[in-house]
């Protein structure tokens, strides 16, 4: 059976799963409910719930694979301060099959490795750094056609130079074309390497004349082009190559700001035992330190480990520098931009807002940055209820989420469903709603020890129900916590001041006479003065003859002694307006 692959970026509906699977809506529908899934045809099923409708359908040749956030479409490349400094350029090698890209790569790379001996090249590298001179040159490794079109979709964004390698005894073919226009898509400079003049039917020119009429003119005719003539094989001008990047890297002036938090791409990311993530960075500005927090997409991680691409343990990364790191909680997926972030929570809610993002599709269109701080700044608004709702079947997910929508908050509440998904509550739901004030709500699901553990540790709330009222209960329960208290102010007696004795910054002693009603310790006063109001404090004793009394009652005199934060001159003759304010919960 043919093996397919379904990309989603947190969510999908049960009409494109349909479509995804060669199934039309009502057969998937009646599947469905053969399940005991209760769906239409709109309905959003996250990628859980979808993998196990996959599953149980018996589709063991689909497999769904989660897309990569959207945010890291956004130019990664940013406004430079003037404390930029130069940083090695980025070079991504580039041409049809066969003309010679792993020839030249292996090549430099034996040639200029700047420490052989060190941890020998074992696995796939995605990218290292030669030394030519004593500067540094960053390659991305892409050899072969499935890198190529990878690097097309992500690697743009970092790559400044992109070297075409043209066989000079097959000159410009498709392949060629294709690098051509990514070199010029991703706006990078374009230097051609005619490789193989070694060989018997070599001719420079007559590649050259092949290039310039593919919109390539090169300098010695005229044209703004730097082509080098080279024999990857026979290690022939290529430290006249490596001279013509690093001079087209100086003419373009590339740099980097350090002093900005860490920032840059995930070039290569895998699980490894005993290590966990190990995921690959190109750093494109920033420095990128140890024991730093960083988020990539929906995870987060602190940086445990890093290591040169030779395996070499790395305390800083600056710009340009790939190094593979260990800490991401979850693996990031290649093309996903990171970010350097102050500390854990901040991470974590970043990368709960991602995910809210990529669940969310029409918000992700576009995500930056900046988006994303002034989502959080929306998160931390008190009045968002964030829930997680885990369900034993998509029908009861379904109850649930419906009927906390129809709970009526007077508008006050923006109900927030962070994620739903078909059984027990997991680790994945628990990093989703650390930080984030989320409750995760579980029907008929259950909670494994190990889980319950991490979400203490986190401080995230689980609440269990098997009945679907006390659940709703509970969530209005918390909804109310989170309404403004009704705030009830009741006038108590007025005083006209007849002599003040100190009134200082925070604290006032004065005397007066009571005109009506009383005064306690505690109320509250309003200071009036001719007509104006000055301030509110409050009063903390009151005294008769000199002696602290319960209360003072109209027609009495007696002394008070106030504090506030409103730096109140108090004179004579101001009134005090007495009150007690009361703040009273209130229910939905
Ligand atoms: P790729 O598909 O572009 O990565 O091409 P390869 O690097 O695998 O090279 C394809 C073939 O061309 C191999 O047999 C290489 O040995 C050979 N080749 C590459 N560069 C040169 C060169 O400069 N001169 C000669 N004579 N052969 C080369």
């Amino acid at each position: 059976m043919e093996e397919k692959t379904i990309q989603i970026a947190g969510s999908i509906t049960v009409d494109e799963l349909a479509k995804a699977l060669g199934l039309s809506v009502t057969q998937l529908i009646g599947e469905l409910f053969k399940n005991g899934i209760v769906a239409t045809i709109n309905q959003r099923l996250d990628f859980e719930t979808a993998s196990i409708i996959i599953d149980e359908l018996g589709f063991t040749n689909v497999k769904l694979e989660k897309k990569t956030t959207t945010s890291q479409t956004t130019n990664i490349r940013r406004e430079l301060s003037d404390k930029a400094v130069t940083r090695p350029p980025v070079v991504a090698v580039m041409g049809h099959v066969d003309h010679g890209k792993t020839t030249l790569l292996d090549t430099l790379l034996h040639k200029k490795t700047v420490d052989k001996e060190a941890g020998g090249i074992t696995q796939h590298i995605s990218a290292y750094q030669l030394k030519h001179g004593d500067r540094l040159i960053t390659f991305l490794d892409t050899p072969g056609h499935e890198a190529f079109a990878a690097i097309r979709q992500h690697g743009a964004m970092l790559t400044d130079i992109v070297i075409i390698v043209v066989a000079a005894d097959d000159g410009v073919k498709p392949q060629t074309i294709e690098a051509i226009n990514f070199a010029k898509s991703a706006n990078a400079k374009i230097i051609v390497a005619i490789n193989k003049i070694d060989r018997e039917g070599a001719d420079i020119n007559r590649t050259m004349a092949d290039l310039s009429q593919h919109g390539l003119q090169p300098e010695e005719w005229g044209g703004d082009i730097i082509m080098v003539p080279i024999s990857a094989k026979m290690n022939k001008n290529l430290d006249q190559l490596l001279d013509m990047i690093l001079l087209t890297a100086d003419i373009e002036e590339l740099k980097a700001d350090v002093s900005v938090p860490a920032e840059g791409l995930v070039i290569e990311s895998h699980m490894e035992t005993g290590r966990g993530s190990v995921v690959n960075l190109l750093v494109t500005s920033g420095e990128l330190k140890t024991g730093e927090f960083i988020v990539a997409g929906s995870t987060y991680g602190k940086v445990r480990t890093m290591l040169d691409w030779q395996g070499k343990p790395k305390g800083k990364a600056t710009p340009s520098t790939p190094v593979t790191i260990t800490g991401f909680k979850e693996l990031p997926s290649f093309g996903d931009r990171f970010i350097e972030v102050s500390d854990e929570k901040t991470a974590r809610k970043m990368a709960l807002l991602n995910a809210q993002a990529i669940a969310n599709e029409s918000a992700s269109a576009n995500v930056t940055s900046n988006d994303l701080l002034r989502m959080m700044n929306v998160a931390d608004n008190s009045k968002v209820f964030n829930v997680i709702v885990k369900g034993d079947v998509l029908g009861s997910v379904t109850s649930v989420v419906d009927s906390l929508k129809m709970i009526d908050t007077k508008g006050e509440i923006t109900l927030n469903i962070v994620s739903t998904g078909v059984g027990d509550v997991s680790e994945n739901d628990v990093y989703m709603a650390a930080g984030g004030d989320t409750i995760i709500y579980g029907f008929n699901v259950s909670v494994p020890i190990n889980i319950s553990k991490i979400a203490a540790r986190d401080g995230v709330p689980i609440r269990t129900y098997r009945v679907i009222y006390e659940l709703l209960d509970d969530a209005k329960h918390e909804m109310e916590n989170l309404l403004d208290a009704e705030i009830i102010e009741e006038d108590k007696g007025e005083m006209k001041v007849l002599g003040v004795f100190r009134t200082e910054k925070t604290s006032i002693i004065a005397g007066g006479e009571v005109l009506k009603g009383d005064v306690k310790p505690s109320y509250l006063a309003r200071v009036i003065h001719d007509k104006k109001y000055l301030g509110e404090a409050e009063v903390t004793s009151v005294q008769k003859e000199k002696l602290d009394v319960k209360e003072l009652v109209a027609g009495e005199t007696g002394g008070l002694a106030l504090k506030t934060d409103n730096k109140i001159a108090l004179e004579v003759g101001d009134r005090l307006q007495f009150f007690t304010r009361e703040a009273k919960k209130r229910t939905l």
